[in-house]
């Protein structure tokens, strides 16, 4: 050390540590049968869970997506997060997410997911939902949800029901997904 104060305004000590709190966790991608899991509730709020949401942000923040379910990273526990934010400065987490009411209206969006990687295509869903779900301290809330949170928040809720967005489209995309997907790993 040349004894220079960090930019930052953060002593290298801390840095060490935050940097070693935080977990990037592994993805799972389509067709892997692992994603089809149906996830068990969560029952314990406490350290434990506090520490996954947040490496599920992290791990979501790191691979650029917008949401992250926990069957995506092999934990089948209702678990899911989320920002939509610009400055993605808005973490939000679900932790036993449930929809309690969904408008007869409905809205077609283009969706994608970090599980199906550079693949993108248009599933038709309710416009808007209620979402009944806890926050990691195990407080129930209720939150309506519109445009790109509703069309995010059935995709995550998909994920811990095992169903990967693909599942929605026609067989025979499906099975054009999963060729594409199968010659693209081949290349690794
Ligand atoms: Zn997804």
């Amino acid at each position: 050390m040349d004894g220079s104060v960090p930019v930052s305004g953060y002593s290298p000590a801390f840095l060490s540590i935050t940097a070693f709190c935080m977990a990037i966790l592994t993805i799972l991608e389509y067709p892997d049968p692992r994603l089809n899991r149906v996830a068990r509730p969560v029952t314990e709020f406490g350290e434990r869970l506090r520490q996954f949401a947040q490496d599920m942000g992290e791990t979501m923040y790191s691979a650029a997506g917008v949401g992250l379910a926990a069957t995506q990273v092999d934990v089948h526990e209702r678990l899911v997060v989320m920002d939509l934010s610009e400055n993605k400065d808005e973490l939000r987490v679900f932790v036993n997410p449930q929809i309690v009411w969904a408008s007869t209206e409905l809205v077609t969006c283009e969706e994608g997911c970090l599980s199906v990687p550079g693949i993108y295509d248009v599933v038709k869903r309710p416009a808007r939902v209620r979402l009944r779900a806890q926050d990691v301290a195990g407080t129930a809330f209720e939150l309506d949800c519109a445009d790109k949170l509703a069309v995010c928040v059935q995709h995550e809720i998909d994920h811990l029901d095992g169903t990967v967005f693909v599942q929605h489209l026609s067989l025979l995309k499906q099975a054009r997904i999963r060729a594409k997907l199968r010659k693209r790993h081949a290349r690794r």
